[in-house]
């Protein structure tokens, strides 16, 4: 591999370019991970964490070392124990992950799902209810670009007393995401996402309840690396638990600052505007929305069906070969769709200038 990689344009749904600031911010001297500004840097990471997840104050937010997966894993960890009754919204490839771990931690898994393209019906929600301990939703379903109505599902969670865990890796700090408001108790994201942090971090925030129910367990949780107390540990009372990734925290530390100066609001706006001229610029090629109700479109992950008899693999390729990454389909849709990610700093128009100008001389 060369030393220097040519200047690449990403427009995967994941991850994002790395943000200026948070690339600068990489390039700091190294601390101690028990190092005073460490912690006061943490601090900041954590009320900066709280504003993005629309938290209560006394919401714990924190960062955990590993990738998206990670936050959706460690929730399972902490909340679920064996025979418990977990109801899932499966439908995509990151629903059925949930579903997955939750099972590996010992849940009774019951799926409710929907069809391919299409959101998760709340009142199918509503008739599975019953006897469920957690509920588990994808807020934005990355692998066929649809948004679920959490904050109907929410409400139906919050009468039955259930946790409700949310998976916001596509849309915390680009999307509304109301935590305190619409009553989520485990919420979780991945930095290289909406934020253009370097992948490595998930961060999560955690209700009281779902403190409360964590205190209850009946046997420690068998994910010792993210254990809630020992989280709590390290970030409440600055006592050793693992070593943290030092300089991952000052890079996502520098892009979530970015995104709160930018302004949520101003996020939401920002990926409104590319994604339909986008689409405008799309439309004469043949391209169509795949998600065919609006209401059900996710805004980060522009989701679009291909132009008959266009060549997905060869069209790819020859993009890539002019530095420009572009993400198809998954499992049942490959070859179907393109997914064009509009997360952080994707969601600008000059790569997708970039992109237009390479199709154009591409597709003659
Ligand atoms: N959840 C969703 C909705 C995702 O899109 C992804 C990754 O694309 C994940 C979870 C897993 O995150 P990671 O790949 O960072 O582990």
């Amino acid at each position: 591999m060369p030393d220097a990689t040519p200047e690449h344009t990403l427009l995967t749904p994941g991850p994002t370019p790395i943000h200026p600031r948070a690339m600068q911010a990489l390039t700091r001297p190294m601390l101690g991970h028990m190092d005073p500004e460490v912690f006061a840097l943490n601090r900041e990471i954590q009320a900066d964490l709280r504003v993005m997840y629309g938290t209560e104050e006394s919401t714990f937010t924190a960062l955990l070392a590993g990738t998206g997966s990670l936050g959706m894993e460690a929730g399972f960890a902490n909340l679920v124990e064996a025979g418990d009754d977990v109801l899932v919204c499966a439908n995509g490839t990151f629903g059925r992950r949930m579903a997955e771990m939750a099972a590996r931690y010992g849940a009774r898994v019951r799926l409710v799902t929907a069809p391919l393209g299409e959101a998760i019906n709340p009142d199918d929600v509503a008739a599975h209810l019953d006897g469920a301990k957690m509920v588990a939703v994808v807020h934005g379903e990355t692998s066929t670009g649809v948004l679920n109505p959490v904050p109907d599902i929410a409400r139906l969670v919050r009468q039955s007393g259930a946790l409700l865990t949310v998976d916001a890796v596509t849309t915390a700090g680009m999307e509304p995401f109301h935590m305190a408001q619409w009553g989520v108790d485990y919420a979780y994201t991945g930095a290289q996402k909406c934020l253009s942090a370097p992948p490595g971090l998930a961060p999560v925030a955690i209700s009281e309840r779902a403190f409360a129910r964590f205190a209850a367990r009946r046997a420690p949780t068998p994910l010792w690396y993210c254990d809630f107390e020992g989280l709590r540990d390290y970030w409440e009372d600055h006592s050793y638990h693992h070593t943290v990734p030092v300089n991952l925290h000052y890079a996502l530390h520098a892009a979530l600052r970015a995104a709160l100066d930018e302004g949520l609001e101003n996020r939401q706006r920002r990926v409104q505007q590319v994604s339909a001229a986008l689409q405008t610029a799309l439309a004469p090629l043949g391209f169509t929305p795949y998600v065919r109700r609006p209401e059900d479109r996710l805004p980060t992950v522009l989701a679009l069906r291909l132009p008959e008899g266009l060549d997905d693999a060869g069209v790819r390729k020859a993009l890539r070969e002019r530095h420009i990454s572009v993400t198809g389909g998954l499992g049942p849709t490959a070859g179907l769709i393109w997914r064009l990610g509009l997360m952080g700093e994707t969601a600008r128009p000059a790569p997708y200038l970039t992109l237009m100008h390479a199709l154009e001389d591409i597709l003659g």
